[in-house]
C-alpha cells in the first residue's frame, strides 16, 4: 500500500510546469525589455505574454474547477478568490502576476498538503512495521508460513532473532530481549520470558521466542494506536473550529473590502480605476485564510503523531489543548504514583487464628482480583504452604477501593480496608502497623476479624522528578487523590514534594474530588489506573492512564494513554501539548497579523499582487507548517532545569 507522495501527483507537475513557464515567461519579458504597463482588456499576446498566458492556465488547472463548483454553491471560497484574482490580472495585462499567482497558490497547496500528508504517514509507517507473514506451528510441531492477516487467537507462532512479532500475545518458549519502541516508545529492550505479553510491531532482539497469540490478526494494540491516531487527527480541535469561524466573516469581509477597493476611490474620483482594481484584486488574495485555516490543525496532528510515536497516545487537538493549559493535575497513588508492586511486610493473624490460614483465605479471595494489594498477597503466598491449598470459591465481588468478598468453602471472606468491616472494632496494632506508613489489609469472616496483611508500596522510578518537572511546567496544583488512608498517603507524598493529599477516598468520592477541583481550575487532568479509576479519569477534562500497551479498554478510554508503564515520559506529554498550544497560538498570530499588514497596504498601494501571493500566501503556509515541525522534534528524554537524572 504504497501511497503517492504529494510532490508527485498531477497537480505537482502542474505546478512545476506552471513555475517553470512563469519564470521563462518573466525573464523573457525582461529580455524584451517589456515596460510592463498595465492597461485595461490589454491581453498580451507576445511571446513573453504567452508563456506567461500558458502558465497561469496550467498552475490555475489546479483550482479553477474547484472555485467554479464552490461559487455554484455559493461559497466563497479561496479556490475561487484566486481564480478571479488570475483573471483580472490577465485582463489588465498583468501575465506575470496572473502566472504568479498560479504558480505560488498551487505551490503553497501542496506544502500544506506535504507537511500534513508528511505529519501523517509517520504513524502510517507504524502499520507497516508488522511482517506480512508468520511462522505458524502446528500442534505436530509443524511450521507453515502464513499470511500475517490470517492470524488467530490460541495460533502458536515463532519469532526468531532480528524479526518483528507478527501478533500480540504470551510467550509459551524462548526468551529473548524485545525492542518495543514501536508500542510504548521506550527505547530500552525489555526482557521477554516465558508467561510474559509481547505486542505486534516489536522486535526480538537477542533470542528466540515462540509466541501464543492473544488477539486476532487486526486487533493488536499497534492497529488500535494507528486507528485511534487516525481518529484523533481528523478530530477538529478547539481553536481549529474558532479559527474557522473566524475566517467565514474574515472572508466574506475582505472580499468586501476588496470589492469597495475596485469601485468606491474611483467613483470619488480619487485616482485611476485601474490602479484601485489592482489593488483590489491584490486584497482578493488577501482574503484567501489559506495559513489561517492550515495553522491549527498542521500543529495539532504534527503533534499528536509525534507524540504517538514516543508512547504517547492523545486522543485528539481537544486533548490536546486541554492538558497544554491545565495547572492542575491529580494523581491516584496506588499504581500510579507508586509501582503498584507492593510487597507485603507483615502476616499478623488475630485471636490464636494460624497464620497460614488467614494468608490461605485472603489468596483464595484476592486470586480473583486484579488490584496491585491482591497481586502482592497472592504473590506473596507463592511458595508457602497458602499457595497450595485448593479451595471452592463462589460469588466472587470487587469491591472497588474497599476490597474483596467471596465466599471461600461456603462462608464469606472479606479482604480489605475497615469499611469492610463496618461493626468491628479494630486491633490497636491496626494503627501501629499504619503509624509505619503500611497499607493494612483486614481479612476476616462472618463479622469477625481473623487477621491483618501489612504492604509496603514505594513511589515509581523518577516520580520525584517528574513531580517536579510538573511543577516547572507550570502544573502549580498536584494533587494526591487515593483510596489508601492517610498516613501512607502522606508518607508518600512527603517523598514527591506533594503537598494536597485527599486520602480514604472511594471511587465516587474521587469523581466528586475532581469535581471540586475542575470548579475551582476550570480545566484538570486526572492521571490514574485505566481500571480502578476509570470513572474519575472520565470526569476530569483530560484522563491520562498509562500502561496502557497491556489494556485496550484503557487505550480505548482514556483521553491520553501513556503506553508504557512508566511514569517518566508524563512531563513529555505536558511539554508537547504546551508547545503544541504556543505553536498554534503564534501561527495563528502570525499569519492574523501578516494578512492585515497586507491588507493595509494593499489599500495604501504599497504591496503588490506578486508580494500578496509571494509572502501572504505561500510565505505564511511555509512559515505555519515549517513551525509546527518543531513539534516532531521535541525530545522526551530531555527535562527542564539543567541535567536530567531519570534517578529517584
Ligand atoms: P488508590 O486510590 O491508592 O489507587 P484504591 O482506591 O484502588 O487505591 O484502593 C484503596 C484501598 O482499598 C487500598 O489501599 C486497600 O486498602 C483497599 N483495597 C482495594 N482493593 C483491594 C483488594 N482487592 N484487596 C484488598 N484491599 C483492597
Ligand atoms: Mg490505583
Amino acid at each position: 500500500m504504497s501511497r503517492r507522495s504529494v510532490w508527485q501527483t498531477a497537480e505537482a507537475r502542474r505546478t512545476y510546469v506552471a513555475g517553470g513557464l512563469w519564470i521563462a515567461g518573466s525573464v523573457a519579458a525582461l529580455l524584451v525589455g517589456d515596460t510592463h504597463e498595465a492597461a485595461w482588456l490589454h491581453l498580451r499576446i507576445d511571446l513573453p505574454g504567452l508563456v506567461l498566458l500558458a502558465g497561469a492556465l496550467v498552475g490555475g488547472w489546479n483550482f479553477f474547477p474547484k472555485g467554479i463548483r464552490a461559487v455554484r454553491r455559493l461559497r466563497l471560497d479561496m479556490n475561487f478568490l484566486m481564480t478571479v484574482a488570475i483573471i483580472g490580472a490577465l485582463l489588465i495585462g498583468e501575465p506575470v502576476e496572473a502566472a504568479a499567482i498560479a504558480a505560488l497558490f498551487s505551490l503553497a497547496e501542496l506544502l500544506e498538503a506535504s507537511a500534513v500528508a508528511r505529519a501523517r504517514q509517520s504513524i502510517e509507517v507504524l502499520v507497516r512495521l508488522a511482517p506480512d507473514r508468520a511462522r505458524v506451528i502446528t500442534e505436530g510441531g509443524e511450521e507453515h508460513d502464513v499470511p500475517a492477516v490470517g492470524l488467530r487467537t490460541g495460533q502458536r507462532v515463532r519469532v526468531r532473532l532480528g524479526e518483528i512479532i507478527p501478533i500480540d500475545g504470551r510467550v509459551v518458549d524462548g526468551e529473548s530481549a524485545v525492542e518495543e519502541s514501536a508500542v510504548t516508545g521506550e527505547s530500552l529492550p525489555a526482557t521477554k520470558m516465558i508467561g510474559d505479553t509481547v505486542f505486534a510491531g516489536t522486535v526480538v532482539a537477542d533470542g528466540y521466542l515462540e509466541v501464543e497469540a492473544g488477539t486476532d490478526a487486526g486487533d493488536t494494540t499497534l492497529d488500535r494506536i494507528v486507528r485511534l491516531v487516525r481518529q484523533a487527527q481528523a478530530q477538529r480541535s478547539p481553536s481549529e473550529r474558532v479559527v474557522q469561524r473566524f475566517a467565514r466573516y474574515y472572508t466574506p469581509a475582505v472580499t468586501g473590502l476588496a470589492l469597495l477597493t475596485m469601485t468606491l476611490p474611483p467613483w470619488l474620483g480619487l485616482g485611476s480605476g485601474l490602479e484601485w482594481f489592482t489593488r483590489g484584486l491584490t486584497l482578493l488574495v488577501i482574503a484567501c485564510p489559506c495559513a489561517l485555516v492550515i495553522a491549527t490543525p498542521v500543529s495539532v496532528i504534527s503533534a499528536i503523531t509525534s507524540a504517538a510515536r514516543h508512547g504517547v497516545l492523545i486522543k485528539g487537538g481537544e486533548y490536546l489543548e486541554a492538558l497544554g493549559q491545565t495547572c492542575a493535575m491529580a494523581f491516584d497513588k496506588t499504581g500510579s504514583l507508586t509501582a503498584g508492586r507492593l510487597e507485603v511486610v507483615a502476616l499478623e493473624p488475630l485471636e490464636g487464628v494460624p497464620a497460614e490460614e488467614v494468608l490461605r483465605l485472603a489468596v483464595a479471595v484476592e486470586q480473583r482480583s486484579e488490584h496491585p494489594v491482591a497481586r502482592a498477597i497472592v504473590a506473596y503466598a507463592k511458595g508457602r504452604p497458602a499457595g497450595r491449598s485448593n479451595h471452592t470459591v463462589s460469588g466472587f465481588q470487587s469491591r472497588i477501593g474497599r476490597g474483596a468478598i467471596a465466599r471461600v468453602d461456603g462462608r464469606e471472606v472479606r479482604v480489605g480496608s475497615p469499611d469492610l468491616f463496618p461493626d468491628v472494632p479494630l486491633p490497636h496494632r491496626f494503627a501501629e502497623l499504619e503509624q509505619e506508613g503500611r497499607t493494612v489489609v483486614l481479612v476476616g469472616t462472618d463479622g469477625r476479624l481473623l487477621g491483618m496483611i501489612a504492604l509496603a508500596d514505594q513511589p515509581r522510578p523518577g516520580a520525584a522528578w517528574v513531580l517536579d518537572q510538573l511543577r516547572r511546567l507550570g502544573v502549580h496544583e498536584r494533587i494526591m487523590v487515593t483510596g489508601d488512608h492517610e498516613l501512607v498517603a502522606r508518607s508518600i507524598a512527603d517523598r514527591l514534594g506533594i503537598t494536597d493529599v485527599r486520602a480514604r477516598l472511594l471511587p465516587e468520592e474521587k469523581v466528586a474530588t475532581v469535581k471540586g477541583l475542575l470548579a475551582n481550575h476550570g480545566t484538570v487532568a486526572m492521571l490514574g489506573d485505566g481500571v480502578n479509576d476509570a470513572p474519575a479519569l472520565a470526569t476530569a477534562t483530560v484522563g491520562i492512564a498509562m500502561g496502557a500497551a497491556g489494556s485496550p479498554a484503557t487505550i480505548e478510554t482514556a483521553d491520553v494513554a501513556l503506553m508504557a508503564d512508566d511514569l517518566r515520559i508524563l512531563p513529555y506529554a505536558v511539554r508537547i501539548a504546551k508547545l503544541a498550544r504556543r505553536v498554534i497560538i503564534f501561527n495563528v498570530a502570525m499569519a492574523l497579523a501578516l494578512k492585515i499588514a497586507l491588507a493595509v497596504g494593499a489599500v495604501l498601494g504599497a504591496v503588490s499582487l506578486l508580494v500578496a501571493v509571494l509572502v501572504g500566501d505561500m510565505g505564511a503556509s511555509l512559515a505555519v507548517t515549517l513551525n509546527a515541525m518543531r513539534l516532531a522534534r521535541l525530545d522526551p528524554e530531555a527535562g527542564i532545569g539543567g541535567p536530567v537524572s531519570s534517578g529517584h
